[in-house]
């Protein structure tokens, strides 16, 4: 992969001038007698007798002065002359020859040792202070001192450098199929802008680690062939306040100039954290780069062709502000991957490796439920490093399914990789919320449930979608909402006759939203039209406060228990009333991971069922 880094390096060169013009100063000032060293002094009497020595090896006369060395030419000395009429006569007694005498020591020595030798230090320390502030910096391009602009780090890639494409990651269409229209807009911009269309200028890909998410973004790299800079969200993370600001203030500058192209910004979490008002005091740095990122994004044109990606595995620690329409607007779930996903990115990965002809991927990725990307490819990995151990000349079955549980058994602690009776319990909990959503009537259809653990920490999940956009929504409509949430505790006792942890969610959003119905909404016979709560901090989370006498609010809770309590009968009801359906769903979404809106009502509405497979 060829990566052009485009340091600038000016600053620096303008401290090197900097110290040469010092050096000359001092040269001049402190260490004349560099250059002078060769000539001494002497007085006329010396000289004198020097010469009845016969010591004298050439002589010049210029004016008063003369400058004459010994006989064997070591020293230069220097004399000023007196009224002395014999002095020609007694040097040529004396041997010695009349000619010019070069004082000065010869033009490379001079170079050598007046300039390069006392500047050679400053460079050495220069240098390698350079490189420690590189290192301690990040790459923030050795401009010492934080002055001047310069260069943000961002790696820039070659277009199709990354050599990444789509059919390069296996599953995740739902992504692929977003990204792809990225795609096309950065082929063809004209299209889109004949109609007046501009796409979004930011897409945020939202997922666990190890699905696959940088993976994507040079996924469409590779496929759009414009060049990608990628940059990762703590390289903005700066010892200097406002360096990280500049750097993001160049980044953009650097792609506005090379549009159409990508910026991918890897991790944002790092710098998009929320601003909140309370606790803060502390990182103005951090703050100040994501205002820039904000600004940044406001700023340029849409239409021009910068596309700005981003991922995180952490959407919900994000700043509100970044997730506003025309900043990353469009957010790409990248999801763990279900069975036949995985069994996609096995093949993927097995391309790679050598590997036995009958090998059959499905049981593998049937074992290997609730693996990220990332583990799957280190399952292949980890098989073909057993096969070369055996000495064999490519991996076997065997070897495929010995390496799931040396893999999957690592991250076991690590990650939530769901033991068979949990996959279980988790197919009746979410199956328990879909079927008590269907059947009432004001309910929203299902329109896809997966018992793959989720980014929310959630170990499934009930997709629903409601028909048509309401923002009022009846008494009735919120009440079957409750008892939906209460669906999924309400399975698990059915079936299991016991419960499990993993409804706190539901309780806490069942809980909210009776809560909200009698203090905010007004919904209960006792309060009526009285608010008992004002919402503080609208933009920024929204916390309730209570705005009412303790009396009241022990009342309050009372209502809450009992309104939630009836909804939780009615959910029971419904499900004991629909057994049937209860375990074929559970028993199709326990087989297949992931069940679609349009299967889920097929098997519903089937009036003469077959026997529920599992
Ligand atoms: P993330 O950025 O979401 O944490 P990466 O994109 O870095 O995950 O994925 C790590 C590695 O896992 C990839 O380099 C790839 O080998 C593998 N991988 C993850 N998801 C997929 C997928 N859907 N298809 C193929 N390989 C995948
Ligand atoms: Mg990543
Ligand atoms: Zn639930």
């Amino acid at each position: 992969m060829q990566e052009i880094k485009q340091p600038s390096k000016k600053p620096l060169i303008f401290y090197y001038i900097v110290t040469l013009l010092i050096v000359m100063v001092l040269n001049m000032t402190l260490f004349p007698t560099v250059l002078q060293q060769r000539v001494q002094d002497v007085t006329y009497d010396q000289f004198m007798s020097m010469t009845y020595d016969k010591n004298v090896g050439q002589v010049e006369i210029e004016g008063d002065e003369i400058t004459f060395t010994d006989k064997d030419n070591q020293n230069i000395y220097r004399t000023t002359k007196t009224d002395d009429p014999d002095l020609t006569q007694r040097l040529y007694d004396s041997g010695a020859v009349f000619q010019e005498i070069d004082t000065q020591p010869g033009m490379l020595t001079s170079l050598l040792v007046g300039w390069v030798l006392p500047l050679l230090p400053f460079l050495l320390i220069g240098y390698f202070l350079n490189r420690r502030m590189k290192k301690a910096m990040g790459g923030a391009d050795g401009m010492m001192f934080g002055m001047g602009g310069g260069g943000s780090g961002a790696k820039m890639y070659v277009p199709s450098s990354t050599g990444i494409r789509f059919a390069d990651v296996a599953g995740e269409d739902e992504a692929k199929e977003l990204l792809g229209e990225i795609v096309d807009f950065l082929h063809d911009p004209d299209k889109y802008r004949a109609i007046g269309a501009t796409l979004p200028k930011g897409a945020l890909l939202v997922g666990p680690p190890g699905t696959g998410k940088t993976l994507l973004a040079k996924a469409v790299a590779g496929e759009a062939n414009v060049p990608f800079f990628s940059i990762a969200g703590s390289e903005f993370v700066e010892m200097f306040v406002g360096r990280g600001a500049a750097k993001v203030r160049d980044l953009f500058k650097q792609a506005n100039e090379k549009a159409p192209c990508i910026i991918f910004i890897d991790e944002i979490d790092t710098i998009g954290k929320k601003r909140d008002g309370q606790f803060s005091g502390g990182n103005d740095e951090r703050e100040q780069t994501l205002n820039q990122l904000l600004t940044e994004m406001d700023g340029f044109d849409g239409s021009k062709g910068v596309v700005v990606l981003a991922a995180t595995n952490r959407p919900d620690s994000l700043d509100p502000a970044l997730l506003r329409p025309g900043r990353f607007d469009r957010r790409i779930p990248v999801e763990l991957p279900d069975l036949q996903g995985r069994i996609d990115i096995l093949k993927v990965h097995a391309k790679k490796i050598r590997l036995a002809e009958d090998v059959d991927f499905e049981p593998i990725a049937k074992t290997a439920a609730g693996a990220s990307g990332a583990e799957l490819a280190n399952i292949v990995n980890e098989a073909a490093l057993r096969a070369v151990r055996a000495g064999r000349q490519y991996a076997t079955q065997e070897d495929l399914q010995e390496s799931v549980e040396v893999v999957i058994a690592g991250y076991q602690k690590k990650s939530r990789v769901l033991s068979d009776q949990e996959k279980r319990i988790v197919a009746y909990h979410e199956v328990g919320h879909a079927l008590v959503a269907a059947l009432q009537s004001h309910s929203a259809p299902v329109q896809k449930i997966t018992i793959i653990p989720r980014t929310s920490g959630a170990l499934g999940y009930t997709l629903q979608v409601d028909d048509g956009d309401h923002f009022l929504m009846s008494k009735e409509e919120l009440l079957n909402k409750i008892a939906t949430y209460t669906g999924g505790r309400a399975a698990e006792e059915l079936v299991f006759h016991s419960v499990t942890t993993g409804a706190s969610n539901d309780i806490e959003q069942a809980t909210k939203l009776a809560r909200a119905m009698i203090s905010q909404y007004g919904m209960s016979d006792e309060f009526g039209f009285v608010a008992l709560q004002t919402v503080t901090n609208q933009y920024l989370g929204g916390d309730a406060s209570l705005a009412c006498s303790p009396e009241t609010q022990a009342l309050m809770d009372k209502k809450v228990t009992e309104l939630v309590e009836e909804q939780h009968r009615k959910a029971l009801t419904i499900l004991k009333e629909h057994e049937g359906k209860l375990h074929q769903l559970a028993g199709y979404l326990y087989q297949h991971e992931t069940i679609t809106g349009k299967e889920f009502m097929d098997i519903l509405e089937r009036q003469e069922p077959p026997e529920a497979e599992a």
